[in-house]
């Protein structure tokens, strides 16, 4: 019930203005965050990186609604492939379609994806593009696939939240297309998702397992420790590598977990967001763990 009235509210414009107005709510955002500005994110990064942690780096927007607002963000995109280069960061940059204009003009926004991944091949990055709400899904993977025709550095991310996730993974397979699985972040209904945690954790360790045994490197999305020992199992049973695919976590969630995998030898990503439109990804972190709430709520009271 929490978890739908914040996701609810991550879509109003009038209680993002009163949140990021609020000097308080902007410091509990930034356990999440690396701060506003791109120096921001490669400090944050290069610190991971010193700890053994890839990074993907994420200039935090959604649902452009210009052009050249979309335009915008991609000259950011290009920034941060050429940063990451120069930096010899070992990152690279996740984006969301809607940001770079899928709303305004998908034609633009393939476009723009497509300068962005063909720089970032050029200076042997990759573009993950994240996977907003539903209405969006079709449309990023098809995007992402006519793309993949230039250049194999972008690949998608799948949720285990939606029945016809699978569908997406065995075709996205046969083109080898790499994928980073999550459970899924949004507010979907019955008609297309799995509602009930154990049924996406469920989906979710069977995605995981088609992902495993294709022999692409995929980035296995989550802080579910039980779900971790799953995939680690796994990959034992089948004799699948370290090397053979990746862990991915968010900034700021389980830094014990992400230290202990890399101790032990496991390939961990960590997702590294910039920017000053904070707001609905940390509307998503809270309904994540509502328990964030509560804890955010008792610090406001005792400062
Ligand atoms: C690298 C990465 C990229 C992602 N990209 C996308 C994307 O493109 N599209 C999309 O829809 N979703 C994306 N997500 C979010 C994902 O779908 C889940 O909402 C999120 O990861 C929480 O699910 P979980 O797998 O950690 O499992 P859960 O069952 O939600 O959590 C397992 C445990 O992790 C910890 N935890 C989880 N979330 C939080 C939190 N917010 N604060 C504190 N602790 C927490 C808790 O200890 C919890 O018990 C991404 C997640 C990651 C890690």
């Amino acid at each position: 019930m929490l978890k739908a009235v914040l996701l609810q509210l991550a879509k109003s414009r009038r209680f993002a203005r009163f949140v990021t107005g609020n000097s308080f709510a902007r410091r509990c955002a930034r356990r999440f965050i690396a701060g506003d500005m791109l120096h921001e994110a490669v400090a944050v990064v290069r610190e991971l990186n010193s700890e053994g942690i890839s990074a993907t780096i994420d200039f935090l927007g959604e649902h452009v609604t210009s052009a050249d607002g979309a335009q915008r963000v991609s000259y950011v995109c290009l920034d941060l492939v050429e940063a990451i280069a120069n930096e010899k960061l070992d990152a690279n940059v996740s984006v969301k379609l809607s940001q770079l204009g899928l709303d305004v003009d998908p034609k633009l926004c393939e476009g723009l994806l497509k300068n962005i991944v063909t720089r970032a091949e050029l200076r042997n990055s990759f573009v993950r593009v994240d996977m907003e709400g539903s209405a969006y899904a079709e449309q990023t993977i098809n995007i992402v696939e006519r793309v993949r025709e230039h250049s194999h550095a972008v690949g998608p991310v799948i949720q285990a939240y939606l029945y016809r996730s699978e569908l997406n993974v065995v075709k996205l397979l046969h083109s080898r297309c790499p994928m980073r699985l999550c459970k899924g972040a949004y507010k979907e209904p019955s008609r297309i998702a799995y509602q009930r945690k154990k049924e996406v954790d469920a989906n979710f360790v069977h995605l995981m397992q088609i992902l495993l045994k294709s022999g692409i490197y995929h980035g296995i999305a989550t802080h579910d420790k039980k779900i971790i020992d799953q995939c680690i199992e796994f990959s034992q049973m089948w004799c699948i590598s370290k090397k053979e695919f990746e862990f991915q976590m968010l900034y700021g969630i389980r830094r014990d977990l992400q230290k202990d995998l890399v101790r032990r030898g496991y390939k961990v990503r960590v997702y590294v967001p910039f920017g000053n439109q904070w707001f609905p990804y940390f509307m998503r972190r809270l309904a994540e763990r509502p328990a964030n709430l509560w804890f955010f709520l008792r610090s406001a009271l005792r400062a």
